[in-house]
């Protein structure tokens, strides 16, 4: 059977998210921004923790390991680059590492950038990526520890994961994400498209994560840094796509 996923907000504009092998049993906590609403998403699911796989070590993220961890003894997963950052890791993992979650079994991209040490866990089988906080729908996030072109760079290898991949990130920014996204690319009918579709979602206040990875290739500029007439939008024509990037990056911190 196919993994099952259940999301659920945490904090101010946090995602957290389940991760259920229907097989075995096993659940993994994408991340754990606070105990209690994880808690409360296993209960309304029946499902027993198992395993918490950590992107990086921003509080927003972590700050309910401790107590699940106390709770449930699971094993808890973070990236190498930021084991000391991570007291509660049982297991450190590093590019291309093999991540199982009962039977569901992923692999372990790094995506420095945001934290140096970031890592996204992508499921192949199941079609699902976990980004953590290096991609968000229609944005991407905040270039804190790393340089642009690390940045860029991972969000190239996230581009290269197939169409149909489900983009799971950790946070609901994406309404004010289009609204910078359109100071690009006016004209970009996948992002006015997506937009129509987000207003709606967030009208009912249902989220809008997952993503298709396949629409964000169409409309999202963080990962058209390499398109031509993206390019020309932000002044940048024949530079190079990392220098494109760090224009519009630099440009969305300022909006
Ligand atoms: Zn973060």
């Amino acid at each position: 059977m196919h993994a099952q996923t259940h999301l659920f907000p945490c904090l101010q504009d946090n995602y957290g998210v389940l991760l259920h092998d229907p097989d075995t049993g096993a659940t993994a906590s994408i991340d754990a921004p606070e105990a209690a609403p994880v808690e409360a998403a296993l209960t309304e699911m029946g499902w027993k923790l198992t395993d918490i796989l950590v992107t990086h070590h921003h509080a927003d993220h972590t700050g309910g390991i401790a107590e699940l961890k106390a709770r449930h003894r699971c094993r808890v997963v973070a990236p190498h680059g930021e084991a000391a950052k991570i007291p509660d890791a049982d297991e450190t993992v590093r590019e291309n590492d093999t991540v199982r979650v009962g039977k569901l079994e992923g692999h372990v991209l790094e995506t420095p950038g945001h934290t140096a040490g970031h890592i996204t866990y992508v499921f192949p089988t199941d079609k699902v990526a976990f980004v953590g906080d290096t991609l968000f729908s229609i944005g991407c996030g905040r270039v804190i520890e790393g340089s642009m072109e690390m940045m860029w760079g991972s969000l190239l290898k996230l581009r290269a994961l197939p169409d149909d991949m489900r983009v799971f990130c950790g946070h609901e920014y994406t309404q004010a994400n289009i609204r910078f996204a359109k100071t690009i690319e006016p004209n970009n009918a996948a992002l006015i498209a997506r937009g129509q579709k987000v207003d709606m979602l967030r009208g009912v206040r249902q989220p809008t994560v997952p993503s298709l990875l396949g629409e964000e290739k169409q409309a999202n500029p963080f990962l058209r840094a390499d398109v031509p007439a993206v390019a020309k939008a932000v002044g940048l024509s024949g530079q190079p796509a990392w220098k494109v990037f760090a224009e519009i990056r630099e440009r969305k911190n300022r909006s």
